[in-house]
């Protein structure tokens, strides 16, 4: 199966090599036990230990991991799908959910566009999406068209009834859909898969890398005494780079000019009544909320400025609104460095995870980061190719991505309304803004089509002309809304009825989502049932 909405199709079978020949490195040498870590040692060892490349991960006992990061994009189904693992036996171990997408909730102000919903694509939005990129444009034109994303995308419906996007056996219509996890799980899931698949492991904390006279890492040494040598490094140290930035000092790009959060609150509150299959973003008084529903809790975090918001006063706005200003539940505050470094792969030694950078957590993006690192480096190390041209090539593809997603996250704020506090006029008011960008807002301000020019520049590599024609029309940016004229008849050729109707008939061949969560749970042998058989 191929999603062909995205630029990027997905095959499951991606990364596997039929004829496994020689690679350029023996031993892999990856620092960190984060997912980072372990999603990296299980796409390395999908198709590095059969060509007898030994691949360690350390991990210290004193560090710990981030421990969030609960919403994935769906990316993430090819990553199980590549390695065999089914959906039954992940999901309920990291207590996952599915996810249709995101609803954006107060961002904007603007009246029939306080909330919109970016979708995960579907097939279904085959026979949908032109006719929304049509209104979206006659609108922007100055028809009175019908041109918010919601009724136009199988996701937005399935989200806001809690359904799954899994539909049922009969109905041939998949979605690309992410999910939601418990981030500890994951990674204790992960650990053991490595395991299982001959990755090795050592809980040890690394103090030093040694470099050679080339400047390469040569060793590593830690506090419990050993000195650790290998071909690759791979630094999953999170946020503390400890290889790529202590070790190697490779430059690092901050991205705080164009955005301003620098910091989180994370608060779980119980889960009540049905489990919805979205992440909501809540825009809040200094950034944003999100609301994560796992089969156990949900997950929730603000994600602030420290410029314009202490800790305490976002932990405040946080219980608020959760409703648990007496509660007891801890808050765990965390601080962002958002940015990412010039060269990913450096001499020998290879940065992913929050080690290469961040582009905070809006759109979920930062397990694929993780998991295109990986694999586009496989690919690099499968051709034997080591060279410094390579270093080059391989940067300015993982360079492009962080770029083009960050243009995507900058538009987010850029396109707020809100006039409530100085947080998000300034972000209204930042000029800081790529050349694409520009180019981007002021050809939709014109009135003419953003999809050529998405398609051929560095802000399509990292999402679809859809997600951007969602954005931009979800927050109600049109070059003239007061003054709206009658459509002519070729600009009214859709009927939103019937867009409607084919949504309505297709909805109900979707389940609810607990209903789904609870199918696929393995069934387990009942004992005295397997006596009696006997
Ligand atoms: C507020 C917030 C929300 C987020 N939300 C999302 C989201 O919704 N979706 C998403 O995809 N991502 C999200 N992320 C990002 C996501 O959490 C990370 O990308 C992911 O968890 C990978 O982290 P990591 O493995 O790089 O680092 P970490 O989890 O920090 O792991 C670092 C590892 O390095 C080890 N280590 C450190 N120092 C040493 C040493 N000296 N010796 C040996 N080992 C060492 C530690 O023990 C640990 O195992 C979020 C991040 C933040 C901050």
């Amino acid at each position: 199966m191929t999603a062909t909405l995205f630029n990027q199709s997905y095959s499951p079978t991606t990364g596997k090599s039929s004829s496994p020949g020689p690679v350029p490195v023996r031993k892999v040498v990856i620092v960190g036990g984060g997912s980072a870590g372990w999603m990296t040692a299980l796409i390395f060892a999908r198709s590095l230990i059969e060509r007898g490349v030994e691949i360690t991960v350390l991990e210290s006992p004193t560090v710990p991991t981030v421990g969030v990061g609960e919403g994935s994009t769906p990316w993430l189904r090819g990553f199980f799908d590549s390695l065999g693992i089914e959906e039954s036996e992940w999901m309920p171990a990291c207590h996952a959910t599915y996810k249709c997408g995101i609803t954006f909730d107060g961002w904007s102000t603007k009246p029939g566009f306080e909330r919109y919903f970016h979708p995960f694509a579907s097939m279904l939005d085959n026979l949908t999406m032109t006719q929304f990129v049509h209104n979206a444009e006659a609108r922007i034109n100055g028809a009175n068209l019908h041109a918010h994303p919601d009724r136009f995308f199988i996701a937005a419906r399935l989200a806001a009834k809690k359904r799954a996007p899994k539909a049922r056996e009969n109905f041939p219509f998949d979605i690309w859909h992410g999910y939601h996890f418990d981030a500890v799980l994951l990674g204790q899931f992960l650990h053991r898969k490595a395991l299982e698949r001959g990755v090795r492991y050592k809980s040890c904390h690394v103090t030093h890398a040694t470099l050679d006279d080339k400047g390469s890492i040569a060793s590593v040494s830690t506090k419990e005494g050993e000195t650790i040598a290998a071909d690759l490094f791979v630094d999953c140290t999170g946020f503390a780079g400890l290889l790529i930035d202590k070790a190697l000092h490779t430059p690092f790009i901050s991205f705080a000019e164009n955005l301003f959060n620098d910091a989180a609150v994370a608060i779980p509150s119980p889960l009540d009544g049905p489990i919805p299959s979205e992440t909501v973003s809540t825009a809040f008084k200094h950034g944003w909320a999100w609301k994560i529903p796992l089969t156990s809790r949900f997950g929730n975090g603000y994600v602030y400025s420290t410029k314009f918001c202490s800790p305490d006063a976002a932990e405040t706005e946080l219980r608020e609104r959760l409703g648990l200003l007496d509660s007891a539940v801890e808050a765990r505050h965390l601080k962002m460095k958002i940015g990412r470094v010039t060269r990913h792969w450096n001499r020998n030694c290879l940065a992913i995870g929050l080690s290469q950078g961040f582009i905070e957590p809006l759109e979920a993006t930062a397990l694929l980061f993780i998991q295109q690192t990986a694999a586009t480096f496989v690919e690099f190390l499968e051709k034997g190719d080591l060279s410094e041209e390579a270093h080059q090539r391989f940067n300015q593809r993982v360079n492009d991505h962080f770029e083009g997603t960050r243009d995507y996250i900058v538009t987010h704020y850029k396109t707020n309304t809100r006039n409530d506090t100085e947080y998000w006029r300034a972000n209204a008011a930042n000029l800081n803004l790529s050349d694409d960008l520009k180019k981007l807002y002021s050809t939709w301000m014109a009135g003419k089509s953003i999809a050529a020019g998405v398609s051929q520049q560095v802000i399509g590599k990292a999402y679809p002309v859809f997600s951007w024609y969602s954005i931009m029309a979800g927050m109600g940016i049109f070059p003239d809304p007061g003054d709206l004229r009658s459509p002519t008849p070729s600009e009214a050729r859709y009927n939103m009825s019937e867009i409607d109707n084919l949504l309505d008939r297709s909805e109900v061949n979707y389940p609810d989502h607990r209903e789904a969560l609870t199918a696929m749970v393995p069934r387990r042998k009942d004992p005295s049932l397997q006596i009696y058989f006997w």
